[in-house]
């Protein structure tokens, strides 16, 4: 993400008229926009710094081009879903979805959205590790959790995790053993711009307790929320 707040931009759509239109509209904002109209086209491209991605594509599910270019890039990743698409917010989020806009939307509307997400990301990579002693992996009983890297280690295992594991893991691991409410989860770690789906949170707490091995991991707390702590 440039500082100027000018981005390099994939756009995947296969409607001709909108990708002409969001094309210019965001070049004349001064970012650098590739246009891909297939899905096979996003995943063959690179250097980018954030996705706008449809949902509908002629050769792909959306959600599954989704879910490759995740595995692939961090690059925050915003929907472009037509009403008439069940668009589930909660698998979006699993898939690694940052946003989404509804179809037909506003220049200034998918402007603005770009604004968000690339400020969030800017702010996580400003909150994100450097070089001082405070940026060192942080240790938790037997896990290693390195912000810097977005790695984190188990046992002295490297363990997979998702962008969202990744950073509901580090959300809850910079308070041990406090609670945290599903609002304040989902407010640090989604955006209140998907309030709603709390089951998001526990659906990510259940498969964060799989990959960590032991339920303990992460308590919940009736009616408050979950505490991190290392299993006894
Ligand atoms: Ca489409």
């Amino acid at each position: 993400m440039r500082q100027n707040d000018q981005v390099k931009i994939l756009l995947v759509e296969d409607d001709r008229s909108i990708a002409e239109s969001v094309v210019d509209g965001l070049t004349a904002e001064g970012h650098e926009v590739a246009h891909a109209a297939t899905g096979a086209a996003a995943l063959a491209a690179e250097g980018y710094d954030m996705v706008l991605l449809d949902l509908g594509l002629p050769d792909m599910d959306g959600r599954d081009v989704c879910r490759q270019i995740r595995q692939r890039s961090s690059a925050p990743i915003i929907m472009l879903t037509a009403r008439t698409e069940e668009f589930d917010r909660v698998l979006g989020l699993e898939l690694g979805a940052d946003d989404y806009v509804t179809k037909p939307f506003s220049f200034r509307e998918l402007a603005a959205r770009i604004r968000a997400v690339g400020r969030r990301t800017v702010e996580q990579l400003a909150d994100s590790p450097s070089a001082d002693d405070s940026n060192l992996p942080q240790e938790v009983g037997p896990m290693l959790l390195d912000r810097r890297t977005r790695r984190m280690h188990l046992n002295g295992l490297e363990t997979q995790l998702t962008a969202k594991e990744f950073d509901l893991l580090a959300f809850l691991a910079t308070d041990i053993g406090a609670v945290r409410t599903r609002t304040e989860i989902l407010e640090n770690v989604w955006d209140a711009h998907w309030y709603g789906p709390t089951k998001t949170v526990d659906a990510h707490v259940a498969s964060l307790r799989k990959k960590l091995g032991h339920s303990d991991w992460i308590q919940a707390v009736r009616g408050v929320g979950f505490r991190l702590e290392p299993p006894a």
